[in-house]
Protein backbone atom coordinates (compact mmCIF):
# COMPACT_ATOMS: atom_id res chain seq x y z
CA UNK A 1 0.00 0.00 0.00
CA UNK A 2 1.05 3.66 -0.58
CA UNK A 3 2.37 5.45 2.26
CA UNK A 4 0.39 7.74 3.77
CA UNK A 5 1.02 10.94 6.41
CA UNK A 6 -1.13 10.98 9.84
CA UNK A 7 -2.37 14.60 9.70
CA UNK A 8 -3.67 16.33 12.50
CA UNK A 9 -6.13 19.72 12.17
CA UNK A 10 -5.91 22.70 14.82
CA UNK A 11 -9.07 24.69 14.31
CA UNK A 12 -12.30 23.42 12.77
CA UNK A 13 -13.81 26.81 11.17
CA UNK A 14 -14.18 27.72 7.45
CA UNK A 15 -10.80 27.00 6.54
CA UNK A 16 -10.14 24.37 8.42
CA UNK A 17 -13.36 22.70 7.25
CA UNK A 18 -12.41 23.23 4.04
CA UNK A 19 -8.82 21.15 4.51
CA UNK A 20 -10.49 18.50 6.49
CA UNK A 21 -12.05 17.79 3.29
CA UNK A 22 -9.72 18.08 1.28
CA UNK A 23 -6.89 15.82 2.96
CA UNK A 24 -9.47 13.20 2.98
CA UNK A 25 -11.12 13.28 -0.28
CA UNK A 26 -8.24 15.40 -2.74
CA UNK A 27 -4.91 14.33 -1.58
CA UNK A 28 -4.45 10.60 -1.54
CA UNK A 29 -0.90 10.86 0.48
CA UNK A 30 -2.99 11.95 3.18
CA UNK A 31 -5.38 10.49 6.22
CA UNK A 32 -7.01 12.83 9.05
CA UNK A 33 -6.60 11.04 12.30
CA UNK A 34 -7.28 14.04 14.60
CA UNK A 35 -8.46 17.36 14.92
CA UNK A 36 -8.76 19.97 17.47
CA UNK A 37 -10.34 23.32 18.19
CA UNK A 38 -11.22 26.08 21.20
CA UNK A 39 -14.48 24.92 20.74
CA UNK A 40 -14.67 21.14 21.46
CA UNK A 41 -17.94 20.98 19.83
CA UNK A 42 -16.52 22.46 16.78
CA UNK A 43 -13.85 19.46 16.95
CA UNK A 44 -16.21 16.61 18.18
CA UNK A 45 -18.76 17.67 14.94
CA UNK A 46 -15.33 17.51 12.25
CA UNK A 47 -14.28 14.49 14.25
CA UNK A 48 -17.62 12.43 13.21
CA UNK A 49 -17.71 13.92 10.41
CA UNK A 50 -14.15 12.60 9.11
CA UNK A 51 -13.89 9.85 11.71
CA UNK A 52 -11.10 10.81 13.51
CA UNK A 53 -10.01 12.00 17.48
CA UNK A 54 -11.21 14.85 19.28
CA UNK A 55 -8.58 16.09 20.80
CA UNK A 56 -9.13 18.60 23.66
CA UNK A 57 -6.58 20.77 23.03
CA UNK A 58 -3.91 21.49 19.97
CA UNK A 59 -1.41 20.55 22.28
CA UNK A 60 -2.30 17.01 22.85
CA UNK A 61 -2.97 17.11 19.42
CA UNK A 62 0.77 18.27 18.25
CA UNK A 63 2.00 15.33 20.96
CA UNK A 64 0.01 12.27 19.57
CA UNK A 65 1.77 9.58 18.49
CA UNK A 66 -0.79 8.94 15.84
CA UNK A 67 -0.34 12.45 14.28
CA UNK A 68 2.99 12.84 11.99
CA UNK A 69 2.34 16.30 10.36
CA UNK A 70 0.01 19.12 11.89
CA UNK A 71 -2.19 21.85 9.84
CA UNK A 72 -2.77 25.32 11.78
CA UNK A 73 -6.06 26.58 11.07
CA UNK A 74 -6.70 28.62 14.04
CA UNK A 75 -7.15 31.92 14.53
CA UNK A 76 -4.14 34.30 13.38
CA UNK A 77 -2.80 34.63 17.45
CA UNK A 78 -2.60 31.27 17.86
CA UNK A 79 -0.87 30.18 15.31
CA UNK A 80 3.15 30.58 16.19
CA UNK A 81 2.49 29.12 19.40
CA UNK A 82 1.02 25.71 17.72
CA UNK A 83 4.35 25.82 14.87
CA UNK A 84 6.60 26.53 17.90
CA UNK A 85 5.16 22.96 19.42
CA UNK A 86 4.94 21.08 16.50
CA UNK A 87 8.66 21.94 15.80
CA UNK A 88 9.78 21.37 18.94
CA UNK A 89 7.88 17.42 18.81
CA UNK A 90 9.82 17.57 15.28
CA UNK A 91 6.79 17.15 13.58
CA UNK A 92 5.77 18.63 9.84
CA UNK A 93 3.68 21.85 10.54
CA UNK A 94 1.69 23.70 7.23
CA UNK A 95 0.83 26.82 8.98
CA UNK A 96 -2.15 29.24 7.32
CA UNK A 97 -0.89 32.78 6.30
CA UNK A 98 -0.13 34.15 9.14
CA UNK A 99 2.77 32.49 10.12
CA UNK A 100 2.82 34.64 13.27
CA UNK A 101 1.69 37.94 14.47
CA UNK A 102 5.14 39.47 14.55
CA UNK A 103 7.95 39.31 13.44
CA UNK A 104 9.53 38.53 16.59
CA UNK A 105 8.20 35.59 16.73
CA UNK A 106 8.50 34.68 12.85
CA UNK A 107 12.26 34.81 14.16
CA UNK A 108 11.88 32.29 17.21
CA UNK A 109 9.94 30.33 14.84
CA UNK A 110 13.36 30.49 12.43
CA UNK A 111 15.43 30.07 15.01
CA UNK A 112 13.88 26.88 16.13
CA UNK A 113 13.44 25.53 13.51
CA UNK A 114 17.14 25.83 12.25
CA UNK A 115 17.91 24.96 15.62
CA UNK A 116 15.95 21.28 14.85
CA UNK A 117 18.59 20.99 12.04
CA UNK A 118 15.79 19.99 9.31
CA UNK A 119 13.07 22.35 7.53
CA UNK A 120 9.52 21.06 9.02
CA UNK A 121 7.30 24.46 8.31
CA UNK A 122 5.20 25.66 5.16
CA UNK A 123 3.14 28.62 5.28
CA UNK A 124 0.05 28.77 3.50
CA UNK A 125 0.52 31.43 0.54
CA UNK A 126 -1.13 28.95 -1.46
CA UNK A 127 -1.44 31.31 -4.49
CA UNK A 128 2.02 29.92 -5.74
CA UNK A 129 0.02 26.78 -6.37
CA UNK A 130 -2.32 28.85 -8.85
CA UNK A 131 -2.27 27.82 -12.44
CA UNK A 132 -2.45 31.56 -13.24
CA UNK A 133 0.13 32.50 -11.25
CA UNK A 134 2.28 29.86 -12.14
CA UNK A 135 2.31 30.35 -15.90
CA UNK A 136 3.21 34.38 -15.27
CA UNK A 137 6.25 33.27 -13.39
CA UNK A 138 7.11 30.86 -16.31
CA UNK A 139 6.72 34.18 -18.16
CA UNK A 140 9.04 35.80 -16.89
CA UNK A 141 11.87 33.77 -15.81
CA UNK A 142 11.70 32.48 -19.24
CA UNK A 143 12.32 36.12 -20.13
CA UNK A 144 9.23 36.36 -22.63
CA UNK A 145 8.58 39.85 -20.95
CA UNK A 146 11.62 41.24 -20.81
CA UNK A 147 12.92 42.78 -17.48
CA UNK A 148 10.17 43.16 -15.40
CA UNK A 149 9.52 47.05 -14.30
CA UNK A 150 6.61 47.06 -12.10
CA UNK A 151 3.19 45.23 -10.74
CA UNK A 152 -0.58 46.68 -11.02
CA UNK A 153 -2.59 44.46 -8.35
CA UNK A 154 -5.93 44.61 -6.74
CA UNK A 155 -7.45 42.81 -3.94
CA UNK A 156 -11.43 43.37 -3.64
CA UNK A 157 -13.40 41.44 -1.88
CA UNK A 158 -17.74 42.02 -1.35
CA UNK A 159 -17.65 41.69 2.93
CA UNK A 160 -15.59 41.07 5.95
CA UNK A 161 -16.81 39.32 9.44
CA UNK A 162 -17.52 41.51 12.29
CA UNK A 163 -14.66 42.84 14.13
CA UNK A 164 -12.04 43.66 11.08
CA UNK A 165 -10.09 46.29 11.40
CA UNK A 166 -7.73 48.46 9.18
CA UNK A 167 -4.54 46.72 9.96
CA UNK A 168 -6.21 43.59 8.81
CA UNK A 169 -6.21 44.65 5.04
CA UNK A 170 -2.66 43.90 5.07
CA UNK A 171 -2.11 41.31 7.86
CA UNK A 172 -5.32 39.35 6.56
CA UNK A 173 -5.59 40.96 3.45
CA UNK A 174 -2.89 42.07 1.19
CA UNK A 175 -0.40 39.31 2.91
CA UNK A 176 -1.47 37.62 -0.11
CA UNK A 177 0.16 39.98 -2.76
CA UNK A 178 3.03 40.77 -0.39
CA UNK A 179 4.30 36.75 -1.05
CA UNK A 180 3.03 36.55 -4.44
CA UNK A 181 4.77 39.96 -5.42
CA UNK A 182 8.47 39.14 -4.44
CA UNK A 183 7.86 35.30 -5.78
CA UNK A 184 7.37 35.83 -9.10
CA UNK A 185 9.77 39.28 -9.34
CA UNK A 186 12.34 36.79 -7.18
CA UNK A 187 13.51 40.02 -5.51
CA UNK A 188 13.18 41.34 -1.76
CA UNK A 189 11.32 44.97 -1.19
CA UNK A 190 13.57 47.65 -0.13
CA UNK A 191 10.37 50.19 1.25
CA UNK A 192 6.90 50.11 1.88
CA UNK A 193 4.01 52.96 1.76
CA UNK A 194 0.52 53.13 2.51
CA UNK A 195 -1.50 55.79 0.58
CA UNK A 196 -4.60 57.41 1.27
CA UNK A 197 -7.58 57.04 -1.04
CA UNK A 198 -11.02 58.08 -1.21
CA UNK A 199 -13.39 56.26 1.43
CA UNK A 200 -16.04 53.79 -0.15
CA UNK A 201 -19.66 54.33 1.39
CA UNK A 202 -20.41 50.82 1.15
CA UNK A 203 -17.62 50.08 4.21
CA UNK A 204 -19.94 48.55 6.56
CA UNK A 205 -17.50 49.23 9.45
CA UNK A 206 -14.94 51.98 10.89
CA UNK A 207 -12.09 50.98 8.76
CA UNK A 208 -10.12 52.34 6.37
CA UNK A 209 -11.06 50.92 2.77
CA UNK A 210 -10.02 51.07 0.16
CA UNK A 211 -6.37 51.20 0.96
CA UNK A 212 -3.52 51.78 -1.14
CA UNK A 213 -0.17 50.00 -0.63
CA UNK A 214 3.22 50.71 -2.33
CA UNK A 215 6.08 48.63 -2.51
CA UNK A 216 9.62 48.54 -4.10
CA UNK A 217 11.83 46.02 -4.63
CA UNK A 218 15.56 45.80 -3.95
CA UNK A 219 16.04 46.45 -7.47
CA UNK A 220 13.47 49.20 -8.34
CA UNK A 221 10.73 47.76 -9.47
CA UNK A 222 7.37 49.06 -7.98
CA UNK A 223 4.52 47.63 -6.96
CA UNK A 224 1.02 49.35 -6.68
CA UNK A 225 -1.52 46.84 -4.82
CA UNK A 226 -5.31 48.54 -4.49
CA UNK A 227 -6.99 46.39 -1.65
CA UNK A 228 -10.42 46.89 -1.35
CA UNK A 229 -11.74 44.96 1.93
CA UNK A 230 -15.53 45.55 1.61
CA UNK A 231 -18.02 46.53 -0.65
CA UNK A 232 -16.50 45.86 -3.81
CA UNK A 233 -18.74 44.02 -6.89
CA UNK A 234 -17.16 40.51 -6.92
CA UNK A 235 -13.99 39.31 -4.86
CA UNK A 236 -11.64 40.09 -8.35
CA UNK A 237 -7.93 39.48 -8.07
CA UNK A 238 -5.76 40.80 -10.78
CA UNK A 239 -1.95 41.15 -11.02
CA UNK A 240 -0.69 42.67 -14.27
CA UNK A 241 3.48 42.25 -14.50
CA UNK A 242 4.74 45.26 -16.97
CA UNK A 243 8.38 44.27 -18.46
CA UNK A 244 10.28 45.86 -20.98
CA UNK A 245 8.82 43.86 -23.50
CA UNK A 246 5.78 42.82 -22.68
CA UNK A 247 3.13 42.29 -20.05
CA UNK A 248 1.74 39.32 -18.00
CA UNK A 249 -1.89 39.29 -16.39
CA UNK A 250 -3.29 36.78 -13.97
CA UNK A 251 -5.97 35.16 -16.25
CA UNK A 252 -9.51 35.01 -14.99
CA UNK A 253 -11.00 32.17 -13.84
CA UNK A 254 -12.58 30.10 -16.60
CA UNK A 255 -16.72 30.68 -16.53
CA UNK A 256 -19.24 31.01 -19.15
CA UNK A 257 -20.14 33.34 -21.14
CA UNK A 258 -23.78 34.15 -22.01
CA UNK A 259 -25.10 36.04 -24.94
CA UNK A 260 -28.24 37.18 -24.76
CA UNK A 261 -30.74 40.41 -24.52
CA UNK A 262 -28.09 42.58 -26.97
CA UNK A 263 -25.40 41.97 -24.71
CA UNK A 264 -22.61 39.92 -23.43
CA UNK A 265 -22.26 38.57 -19.70
CA UNK A 266 -19.44 36.49 -17.78
CA UNK A 267 -19.96 35.97 -14.07
CA UNK A 268 -17.48 36.86 -11.62
CA UNK A 269 -16.70 34.82 -8.37
CA UNK A 270 -17.82 35.77 -4.69
CA UNK A 271 -15.85 33.51 -2.37
CA UNK A 272 -12.21 33.13 -1.94
CA UNK A 273 -12.79 29.21 -1.45
CA UNK A 274 -14.15 29.40 -5.09
CA UNK A 275 -11.27 31.42 -6.74
CA UNK A 276 -8.51 29.41 -5.35
CA UNK A 277 -9.96 25.69 -4.98
CA UNK A 278 -7.81 24.66 -7.01
CA UNK A 279 -4.29 26.22 -5.39
CA UNK A 280 -5.03 24.67 -2.17
CA UNK A 281 -5.86 21.58 -3.71
CA UNK A 282 -2.45 21.72 -5.66
CA UNK A 283 -0.94 23.20 -2.31
CA UNK A 284 -1.72 20.07 -0.15
CA UNK A 285 -0.85 17.66 -2.90
CA UNK A 286 2.52 18.90 -3.12
CA UNK A 287 2.96 19.52 0.30
CA UNK A 288 2.34 15.96 1.00
CA UNK A 289 4.31 14.68 -1.50
CA UNK A 290 7.28 16.56 -0.52
CA UNK A 291 7.14 15.22 3.14
CA UNK A 292 7.06 12.10 2.14
CA UNK A 293 10.11 13.16 0.69
CA UNK A 294 11.72 14.32 3.41
CA UNK A 295 11.01 18.33 3.29
CA UNK A 296 8.41 20.61 2.45
CA UNK A 297 9.00 22.17 -0.27
CA UNK A 298 6.94 25.13 0.05
CA UNK A 299 6.39 28.71 1.33
CA UNK A 300 8.83 28.75 3.92
CA UNK A 301 9.40 30.04 7.40
CA UNK A 302 11.53 32.58 5.95
CA UNK A 303 8.71 33.43 3.48
CA UNK A 304 6.21 33.88 6.61
CA UNK A 305 9.18 36.18 8.23
CA UNK A 306 9.45 38.14 5.27
CA UNK A 307 5.50 38.66 4.84
CA UNK A 308 5.10 39.88 8.22
CA UNK A 309 8.42 42.41 7.87
CA UNK A 310 6.68 44.18 5.28
CA UNK A 311 3.26 43.95 6.73
CA UNK A 312 4.75 45.96 9.98
CA UNK A 313 6.64 48.15 7.59
CA UNK A 314 2.95 49.39 5.57
CA UNK A 315 1.09 49.48 9.25
CA UNK A 316 4.21 52.04 10.19
CA UNK A 317 3.66 53.83 7.11
CA UNK A 318 0.32 54.48 7.63
CA UNK A 319 1.18 56.20 10.72
CA UNK A 320 4.17 58.00 10.06
CA UNK A 321 2.92 58.92 6.52
CA UNK A 322 5.90 57.97 4.31
CA UNK A 323 7.62 55.10 2.95
CA UNK A 324 9.11 52.76 5.52
CA UNK A 325 12.23 50.95 4.83
CA UNK A 326 12.13 47.05 5.08
CA UNK A 327 15.44 45.59 6.86
CA UNK A 328 15.56 42.16 6.66
CA UNK A 329 19.08 40.08 8.07
CA UNK A 330 20.95 37.54 6.23
CA UNK A 331 18.71 35.00 5.09
CA UNK A 332 19.50 31.40 6.96
CA UNK A 333 21.37 28.72 4.56
CA UNK A 334 17.97 26.70 5.45
CA UNK A 335 16.00 28.95 3.09
CA UNK A 336 18.56 29.98 0.28
P1 LIG B 1 -12.63 30.80 11.56
O1 LIG B 1 -13.76 30.40 10.70
O2 LIG B 1 -12.85 31.81 12.64
O3 LIG B 1 -12.00 29.47 12.19
C1 LIG B 1 -11.00 29.46 13.15
C2 LIG B 1 -11.33 28.31 14.11
O4 LIG B 1 -10.22 28.14 15.00
C3 LIG B 1 -12.56 28.56 14.95
O5 LIG B 1 -13.31 27.38 15.06
C4 LIG B 1 -11.96 28.99 16.29
O6 LIG B 1 -12.77 28.67 17.41
C5 LIG B 1 -10.72 28.12 16.33
N1 LIG B 1 -9.69 28.65 17.22
C6 LIG B 1 -9.41 29.94 17.51
N2 LIG B 1 -8.34 30.00 18.34
C7 LIG B 1 -7.96 28.72 18.57
C8 LIG B 1 -6.93 28.11 19.32
N3 LIG B 1 -6.03 28.84 20.02
N4 LIG B 1 -6.83 26.76 19.32
C9 LIG B 1 -7.71 26.02 18.63
N5 LIG B 1 -8.71 26.53 17.91
C10 LIG B 1 -8.82 27.86 17.86
O7 LIG B 1 -11.44 31.38 10.68
P2 LIG B 1 -10.98 30.92 9.22
O8 LIG B 1 -11.55 31.83 8.21
O9 LIG B 1 -11.17 29.45 9.07
O10 LIG B 1 -9.43 31.25 9.30
C11 LIG B 1 -8.53 30.45 10.04
C12 LIG B 1 -7.10 30.81 9.67
O11 LIG B 1 -6.89 30.54 8.30
C13 LIG B 1 -6.80 32.30 9.87
O12 LIG B 1 -5.50 32.43 10.39
C14 LIG B 1 -6.86 32.87 8.47
O13 LIG B 1 -5.97 33.97 8.29
C15 LIG B 1 -6.43 31.70 7.62
N6 LIG B 1 -7.06 31.74 6.28
C16 LIG B 1 -6.26 31.65 5.20
C17 LIG B 1 -6.82 31.71 3.94
C18 LIG B 1 -5.96 31.64 2.71
O14 LIG B 1 -6.36 32.12 1.67
N7 LIG B 1 -4.81 31.01 2.75
C19 LIG B 1 -8.20 31.86 3.78
C20 LIG B 1 -8.98 31.92 4.92
C21 LIG B 1 -8.40 31.85 6.18
P3 LIG B 1 -13.73 29.83 18.01
O15 LIG B 1 -14.70 30.12 16.91
O16 LIG B 1 -14.32 29.21 19.21
O17 LIG B 1 -12.83 31.00 18.32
Amino acid sequence: MKQQLRVGVIGCGAIGKEHLRRLTDVVPETIVTGVADYFLPAAQSAAEMFHCTAFQTGEDLIASPDVDAVVVTSADPSHAAYVLEAIRHKKFVFCEKPLAQTAEECQQIIAAEQAAGKKLVQVGFMRRYDRGYMAMKHAISSNEIGAPLMIHAAHRNMSQAPGFETDYAVTRVAIHEIDICRWLLDDEYATAQVLGVRQSSRTSGEWLNPQIMMLTTRSGQRIDVEVQTDGAYAYDIQCHVVGEDGIVSLPDPTSVTKRAAAAIHTPLMTDWKDRFIEAYDIEFQEWAKSLLNGAPTGPSAWDGYVACVTGDALIRSRQTGKPEDIVLPEKPEMYQ
